[in-house]
């Protein structure tokens, strides 16, 4: 009994510890989608700062409402960063104590918390975390592909040039890869990951902890031909599976010496760019026209 009373838990529920510290910014995990999905901390933080940052000023009051919290907003997003940022920076520094809540999930995940972070770090600013919904992890943690190890990599480049450039160095990635993406963005998305890819089990995560919640495993050319008839609708995280072990290896080789490896080893030069499309998990296509430029 009176270990369970000194256990590290225990003491941080005493309420002197959870108490608002003047000076801090605290970043605020809120929900995905199911308002239920908020910490008793996160509540406690929320209802006791001096004012309250918000990625979306028109959103942020039905979570606050939802828990009778009335406090300040200050409006900080992409496009006022910068500005705002020095504002809330110039009260933190003040004495004051600021909670950030981006659009949903984890501050600083793919939003503009991030920004909001470094500039603490800069000007010595204490930030605090508060853990709570993450859309990745969310995603990740039901795909049903290994979670042992993985890759963030957020919202890929809508500049197609670059976002296939990024894709191709991605495809040698053995680790389960997690990709956020929006619902018309989807199918250019897809086209461009099995070009770069081949074909590889994703896991569709939609509307997570939402009514219409869904998580699809497909492969990506089961994907492909499922949203041509499928018109894809809400927020989307892509959980992909890694390339094969035996890809990084042979990634070592150019695509040319891989082929010519076989060739050497006494395949035909068409044998030899399906084995090598194989273990580097790559479309057949890709292969063929990398060797006949
Ligand atoms: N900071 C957030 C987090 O912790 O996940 C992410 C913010 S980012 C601007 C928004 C993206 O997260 C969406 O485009 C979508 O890819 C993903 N996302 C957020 N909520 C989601 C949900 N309920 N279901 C699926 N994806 C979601």
């Amino acid at each position: 009994m009176s270990s369970f009373k000194t256990n590290e838990w225990e003491k941080t529920d005493q309420t002197e510890h959870n108490k608002v510290e003047p000076g801090v910014l605290y970043l605020v995990a809120t929900p995905i989608g199911n308002l239920a999905d908020i910490t008793y901390r996160a509540v406690k933080v929320l209802s006791e700062v001096d004012f309250i940052a918000a990625e979306d000023t028109r959103n942020t009051p039905k979570l606050l409402g939802r828990y009778d919290i009335k406090k300040p907003l200050v409006s900080y997003y992409e496009h006022n960063k910068r500005e705002r940022g020095e504002y809330i920076i110039s009260r933190l520094r003040n004495g004051e104590s600021c909670a950030l809540v981006t659009d949903a999930g984890t501050p600083a995940i793919s939003d503009p918390g991030e920004d909001l972070v470094v500039l603490c770090r800069q000007y010595g600013v204490k930030v605090v975390s508060i853990p709570g919904a993450c859309a990745a992890i969310t995603a990740l943690t039901l795909s049903g592909l290994s979670t042992r190890h993985f890759v963030f990599e957020g919202f890929l480049t809508t500049a197609r040039g670059q976002r296939k450039e990024r894709l191709k160095e991605l495809s040698s990635e053995t680790r389960t890869l997690i990709i956020y993406e929006a619902p018309h963005k989807l199918k250019l998305t897809l086209e461009d990951i099995y070009e770069a890819f081949g074909d590889r089990r994703v896991a569709f995560c939609r509307e997570l902890t939402k009514i219409n919640e869904e998580a699809r495993l497909m492969t990506l050319s089961e994907a492909i031909s499922y949203y041509e008839q499928t018109q894809p609708r809400g927020e989307f995280v892509l959980v992909i599976e890694g390339a094969p072990e035996k890809r990084a290896e042979e990634t070592e080789l150019s695509i040319e010496e891989h082929v010519q490896k076989y060739i050497d080893g006494g395949m035909t030069k068409m044998d030899a760019i399906k084995a090598a499309a194989k273990d580097r998990g790559l479309p057949k296509s890709v292969v063929y026209a990398e060797i006949n430029k």
